[in-house]
């Protein structure tokens, strides 16, 4: 049986107060860094992994200056996901498994953390970073984050469909319950990864969107500075925004019964961590 736990391996507190999250009263808003720290049979499993140690100690070292500044990267080693392993009373080794949505510099800052863990990712993103061929992807990749990984496994889309996605199952070592749902557009090889829990299943669509009023508001709405965030970090805006118009209505269908949530909405983080709390 799986356990889920949602962590914030991350605080973004960009300038602009509620034009970023849409609540913040004072002069910064609050972006988080979901991710999942999940008990299955096979150890062990994270779904992506913020800002790691390395980032914590040394951020010049390691991450652009253009978004050290321009996020606010907030720099607290009690942040990151192995912090929190360990607060969980685990400990490093017993991570055997890191799922990662993509490779940018908010979701894989943690990944030297776990050297025991196999990495998990599309092939395209894995391609992507390593290329590095635009001013953006030398900013928004930093192989510092991942070049000492030693396991990595990648997927090619596999054309089985799930909830009108395509689904990559089987994943190498891990239960059948957790699944990569290719969402290309914001990088090329973007994947949402959806969990089945007993409490029924979870889509983490990452990137996918940015603020809980695209999902749960009748008419879609994005506080601008996510809005312009995610316009300027998209690869492919038609098909990032098409993605996006697939996870609303998978959200908005009540039959499916999937509980959707990306990565960076501070909201939707807490309304999920007390769910977990309490089942
Ligand atoms: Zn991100």
């Amino acid at each position: 049986m799986l356990r889920v736990h949602h962590l914030n391996c991350g605080c973004m507190c960009p300038l602009g107060g509620r034009i970023w999250d849409g609540f913040s009263r004072g002069p910064t808003g609050l972006l988080v860094c979901h991710c999942l720290l999940v008990e299955t049979n096979a150890g062990l499993v994270l779904v992506d992994t913020g800002f790691g140690t390395g980032d914590m100690e040394r951020p010049y070292a390691r991450l652009s200056p253009l978004f050290i500044h321009v996020n606010r990267i907030q720099f607290d080693r009690r942040l990151t996901a192995l912090a929190q392993v360990e607060r969980l009373g685990f400990s490093r080794r017993d991570v055997r498994h890191i799922v990662l949505t993509h490779l940018d510099f908010d979701h894989a800052g943690g990944l030297e953390d776990f050297p025991n863990a196999t990495v998990h990712v599309m092939a395209a993103e894995r391609e992507a970073a390593r290329q590095r061929d635009t001013f953006l992807a030398r900013r928004r990749y930093r192989p510092e984050q991942w070049d000492a990984v030693r396991r990595w496994r990648t997927y090619r889309s596999g054309g089985e469909r799930c909830y009108g996605f395509e689904a990559v199952r089987d994943l190498d070592g891990l239960p059948p319950e957790i699944l990569m749902i290719p969402m290309p557009g914001h990088t090329w090889g973007h994947a949402g990864v959806a969990i089945r829990t007993p409490e029924g299943w979870l889509l983490n669509a990452a990137d996918a969107y940015f603020h809980r009023h695209e999902m749960d508001r009748e008419h879609r709405h994005c506080p601008p500075g996510p809005r312009a965030y995610q316009r300027m970090m998209a690869v492919d805006p038609d098909r990032h925004y098409r993605n996006q118009d697939r996870v609303r209505a998978l959200a908005h269908d009540r039959r499916a019964g999937v509980r959707v949530f990306c990565s960076h909405d501070a909201a939707e983080l807490e309304a999920l961590s007390r769910l977990s709390a309490q089942s």
